[in-house]
């Protein structure tokens, strides 16, 4: 085991200690299913003060639309009753930032950019990075009601509220859009 596995494994030892380490007991109901960045810096249930077993974590480098992620929200609607997703990206975004800047990218990377670019085509090159990040929220937000029809019909039908939010790494703030 890895120095860095065993700091992970310690830290699990700590949290079960603290009784950290399970989620609620009761019947499933998260408060939101959000779609965040890989971030290590943005911790969905940390911001929102939302302890395991509230919040439906997905999570992608640049939350970023794939029909994977549109399954994956669909299951915290559908089969949770989730009644919020939430496309939260954030400030300083690597993803979004390497989608900018159109360095070259090798390996997979690459993909994540690429999906990016979609969302910030059309932007001006000297556009500040957070509101890159903005449109990057806008359009995952968009797509997310344009190609699933369970999100699309139940945000219609009242059930669902699919939102978008920037959260400052600066200030700790969510901003909603
Ligand atoms: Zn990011």
């Amino acid at each position: 085991m890895g120095k860095a596995l065993q700091q992970l494994m310690a830290g699990n030892d700590r949290a079960l200690s603290a009784g950290q380490a399970l989620p609620q007991p009761g019947e499933r109901r998260p408060t939101a299913a959000v779609l965040a960045c890989t971030d290590e810096r943005v911790v969905p249930q940390a911001l929102f003060d939302h302890p395991p077993g509230k919040i439906y974590s997905v999570r992608m480098a640049g939350n970023v639309y794939t029909p994977e992620v549109a399954g994956s929200l669909e299951i915290a609607v559908e089969r949770l009753g989730c009644p919020l997703v939430l496309v939260l990206g954030h400030t300083d975004c690597t993803a979004v930032h390497m989608a900018m800047t159109r360095e070259r990218l090798d390996g997979k990377a690459y993909e994540v950019a690429r999906l990016v670019r979609h969302a910030i085509d059309g932007l001006p090159a000297n556009t500040p990075l957070v509101q890159a990040v903005e449109a990057n929220v806008r359009y995952v937000t968009g797509q997310l009601r344009e190609r699933s029809r369970p999100l699309r019909e139940r945000e219609s039908a009242g059930l669902l509220e699919i939102a978008g939010a920037v959260y400052e790494i600066e200030t700790g703030r969510v901003r909603v859009l």
